[in-house]
């Protein structure tokens, strides 16, 4: 299993890979990594989990991951829990392959960008049978820079889910919002179209807006971008293979 993030609800597997875990991290603030703590595989035996994730400032991902798994947060160390573990510190411009099983020789690429974000974060990319999805969150898609680069990164793909915590409207009555590290579902409209891009996926909503604010949301969108949809608790998106 790849997955990306662990929320409370860890939900962003997407490709199943025979016996083993692979777990990526965009980086550790605690909307990101809380659901590691009940998160099952570490708790079991013969269970082997690769993770990765970028240095948070002089910290290596498995100096950080452990520190959640010690006092005062967790009564166990990672270390003494039954499963395996293995632990990469990834930077952006990184590429990784996989094989998925004996039987499938078509392999699993994961690409990486370093993202504009308070302490820094990773977006990802998995190309897998022809397909492929971006996961880009917790980002300034208004940093001009940063968004030539994700435009290069996320050229073509068939999937893209990233971070729409604000409005646009939400900038204006509140301007000190585009500099805490997000952005808003108009710019990452208008970055998808521009990318040529096939599908978009709002993710990492406000907690503040309600379902009828998502519903205007989702209809506002799709007038500018008709592959716009709205990940909701416990949705699941497929990416056909
Ligand atoms: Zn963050
Ligand atoms: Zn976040």
């Amino acid at each position: 299993m790849l997955r990306v993030d662990t929320p409370e609800t860890p939900t962003s597997n997407f490709v199943e890979i025979k016996w083993r875990e692979y777990s990526f991290f965009t980086h550790y603030h605690l909307d990101h990594i809380l659901g590691l703590l009940n998160f099952q595989p570490v708790y079991q035996r013969d269970q082997k989990i690769n993770f990765y994730g970028p240095l948070s400032g002089d910290k290596t991902c498995e100096e950080v991951l452990k520190k959640l798994f010690n006092d005062p947060y967790h009564p166990i160390a990672l270390t003494d829990l039954p499963s395996r573990q293995d632990f990469k510190t990834m930077a952006g411009g990184e590429q990784l392959s996989f094989t998925t099983n004996e039987e499938e020789d078509k392999p699993v690429i994961v690409e990486t960008i370093a993202l504009n974000h308070p302490g820094g974060a990773l977006g990802y990319k998995v190309t897998y049978q022809e397909k492929s999805f971006a996961y880009i969150t917790d980002v300034v898609l208004g940093d001009a820079k940063g968004r030539s680069e994700i435009l290069k990164f996320i050229k073509h793909v068939d999937l893209m889910v990233t971070d729409t915590t604000y409005s646009n409207e939400d900038y204006v009555k509140m301007p000190m919002k585009r500099s805490w590290g997000h952005s808003s579902w108009e710019e990452a409209v208008e970055l998808v179209k521009a990318a040529e891009v096939k599908r978009l996926v709002l993710f990492h909503l406000d907690p503040n807006k309600d379902d009828r604010e998502l519903d205007r949301i989702l209809r506002e969108g799709k007038k500018a971008f008709t592959g716009l949809e709205i990940l909701r608790e416990e949705d699941t998106v497929e990416l056909e293979t």
